[in-house]
């Protein structure tokens, strides 16, 4: 097993006052894909941290991003997705060289909050890290108040949504969208506005992420109609009748 390999450097985040240092965990088994990484997101003022195996990707802790090839030597990408997302809710982009819809719907099931798709670049990758960690950083800072829709209570402070009084586990991105679409029931939300303001401004990927996401809150949920797909438009959030 390879050793892991810890790299810091901040220089650049000393330099640009609105860049937070942001601790990524890449879980590469190629080599020269992982140096390529790790330089680009150093100087992008980003502390990483490397990792090579599912086994060790499992056993990574105090990250704050998660980087997740999905061919590694021991076990796959979506197992160590599983695996992590037992014990913890840490954003999870997964890379991945297969184009097709399925593997990449089925990593979002699998419970990643987004993915890249082989070959990226670095500037995308980049929007994309930024997109995900921006709101768990803006949250730390921001006092919030519950909010409640008869028996669900989304408490923005902690990230933590309770039904009937029971938690319900949500990945990052499937906590965003919840709480931007619970932040106006009864709403219709524009499937574009959406992407905007959950995923990124810069976002022009296919739309089968939000698709993903709204299959596995309404799942989590227990009931279909606490979202509604106004056909063509978007989506509405309201309390099922
Ligand atoms: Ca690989």
């Amino acid at each position: 097993m390879k050793p892991e390999t810890h790299f810091k450097l901040c220089v650049f985040a000393l330099l640009s006052h609105n860049t937070v240092d942001v601790h990524v965990l890449i879980v590469e088994d190629d080599q020269p894909i992982a140096t390529s990484l790790i330089l680009g997101l150093t100087a992008a003022g980003m502390s990483v941290t490397h990792v090579a195996t599912g086994k060790q990707a499992v056993e990574a802790t105090a990250y704050d991003i998660m980087l997740l090839d999905i061919g590694l030597p021991d076990f796959d990408g979506f197992e160590v997705c599983r695996q992590v997302r037992l014990v913890s809710q840490v954003p999870i982009i997964m890379l991945t060289a297969r184009a097709d819809e399925i593997d990449r719907v089925f990593g979002l099931e699998s419970g990643a909050d987004d993915y890249v798709a082989k070959p990226f670049g670095l500037r995308e990758l980049i929007a994309r890290i930024r997109a995900v960690t921006r709101r768990l950083t803006i949250q730390e800072t921001k006092p919030q108040v519950d909010l409640i829709l008869g028996q669900l209570n989304i408490d923005a402070q902690n990230r933590k949504v309770t039904l009937n009084g029971e938690e319900i586990f949500l990945t990052a991105k499937e906590f965003d969208l919840l709480e931007f679409l619970a932040t106006s029931p009864g709403v219709v939300h524009r499937r574009n506005d959406i992407l905007e303001r959950v995923w990124d401004t810069q976002w022009y990927g296919p739309t089968k992420t939000l698709d993903a996401h709204i299959a596995a809150l309404r799942k989590k949920l227990g009931n279909p109609g606490w979202i509604t797909a106004i056909r063509s438009v978007g989506f509405r959030f309201e309390e099922p009748k």
